[in-house]
C-alpha cells in the first residue's frame, strides 16, 4: 500500500545454473524464458554468463540469476566456479537423444560434488515438440525425476511449452527454502 512498501520490501537474488550434454537446448532454453527469443542455429553461447530475471512472490521482488555454459560441456568442463552458489538447477536432456539421458546422473553429482546447500532440481526433458523420432518416454523422465528427488517437466524451446513454468517452479521452490 503506497510508497513505503519499498522499504519494507525485502529482496531476493537466486542463482541458478543449466546443466546437461551440449545440444540438448540449455541455451535456447535460457533465450526462450529471459527474451522470448529461439535460434534454430545457435553456436556455442559466447559472451553471456548469466540472464537476470525478476518475478513478485508474496509481493517480494525475487531476482533469479540464471547461468548458461559457454559450450565447456563438450569438453566436460564445467568448472566449480560456475556451480558456485547456486541454489537451484536445471539439469536437461533431449528426449529425442538417449544418451543425453545417460548423462544425467552424471550431471547430478556433478552438481552435488561442486554444491554446499540444498539446490533445487529440474529434470527437464527439452525438445518435446520432437514427438515423432522421440527416444525417451515421458514415464522413463518422470521415473528418474522421482528416484533422485528432482521436479520433472517437459519443454520445447522451440514452441515455448512449459519453459516459463520450468524456470518459475525452480525459482519459487528455491524462495519456499529459504523464506
Ligand atoms: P545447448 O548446447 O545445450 O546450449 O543447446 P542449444 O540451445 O545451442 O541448442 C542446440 C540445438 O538444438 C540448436 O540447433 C537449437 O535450435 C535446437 N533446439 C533447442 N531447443 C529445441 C527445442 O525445444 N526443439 C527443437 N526442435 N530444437 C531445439
Ligand atoms: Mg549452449
Amino acid at each position: 500500500m503506497g510508497s513505503s512498501s519499498d522499504d519494507e520490501g525485502e529482496e531476493y537474488l537466486f542463482k541458478i545454473v543449466i546443466i546437461g550434454d551440449s545440444a540438448v537446448g540449455k541455451s535456447n532454453l535460457l533465450s526462450r524464458y529471459a527474451r522470448n527469443e529461439f535460434n534454430m542455429h545457435s553456436k556455442a553461447t559466447i559472451g553471456v554468463e548469466f540472464q537476470t530475471q525478476t518475478l513478485e512472490i508474496d509481493g517480494k521482488e525475487v531476482k533469479a540469476q540464471i547461468w548458461d555454459t559457454a559450450g565447456q560441456e563438450r569438453f566436460r568442463a564445467v568448472t566449480s566456479a560456475y556451480y558456485r552458489g547456486a541454489f537451484g538447477a536445471l539439469v536437461v536432456y533431449d528426449i529425442s537423444r538417449r544418451t543425453t539421458f545417460d548423462s544425467i546422473t552424471r550431471w547430478l553429482d556433478e552438481l552435488k560434488t561442486h554444491s554446499d546447500t540444498t539446490v533445487a532440481k529440474m529434470l527437464v526433458g527439452n525438445k518435446c515438440d520432437l514427438e515423432n523420432i522421440r527416444d525417451i518416454s515421458v514415464e522413463e523422465g518422470k521415473i528418474l525425476a522421482e528416484s533422485e528427488g528432482l521436479f520433472f517437466m517437459e519443454t520445447s524451446a522451440l514452441d515455448s511449452t512449459n519453459v516459463s513454468k520450468a524456470f518459475e517452479i525452480v525459482i519459487r521452490e528455491i524462495y519456499n527454502n529459504v523464506s
